[in-house]
């Protein structure tokens, strides 16, 4: 086909112009999200459990409209096991990126450490307080769903 003669090369709607105002919060995965498991003596790849205290402070950034990107000092090899992850606890993302320069410490004037009471930038909105409450109870419910299913399935298998 000549994509000259059928016009796609200059037809269709104009390109929009790119958005002003960033929307993207980069976080970290171990020790931020995740328990972190690594020390010298136990080298571990797997995930720690998630500290839920933060991932709640994630949920408020993500109705509030920001968007996520995993940045994490893991290898790339990592990735299927990260994404499995934050998949398998319902945790927000919307891309991951492995490979951090080696670093004691960030220091960025855009940081937002992971202690603090709120990630969103400028703080949070009242409708993202509220919905956040309404997406940490249906993630408990699932949990505890899910834990019934296993204590069923365990209780099951002993007979
Ligand atoms: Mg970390």
């Amino acid at each position: 086909m000549n994509w000259e003669t059928v016009g796609y090369l200059d037809t269709g709607p104009k390109l929009p112009e790119p958005r002003k105002n960033l929307l993207w919060l980069a976080v970290d995965l171990d020790g931020t999200l995740a328990e972190p498991l690594w020390t010298p003596d136990n080298p571990t790849s797997e995930i720690g459990n998630p500290i839920w205290r933060n991932v709640h402070k994630l949920d408020e950034a993500v109705i509030d409209g920001w968007k996520i990107v995993i940045h994490t000092s893991r290898p790339w090899t990592d990735y299927e096991a990260i994404e499995a992850w934050l998949n398998y606890w319902g945790i927000t993302f919307h891309k991951i990126v492995c490979g951090k320069l080696l670093a004691a410490a960030y220091i960025d004037d855009r940081s937002v450490h992971a202690e603090d009471d709120v990630w969103a930038p400028g703080g949070l909105s009242t409708r993202s307080i509220t919905k956040t409450v309404e997406l940490r109870q249906k993630r408990f419910a699932r949990s505890w769903t899910e834990m019934f299913r296993l204590a069923s399935k365990l209780c099951g298998e002993g007979k």
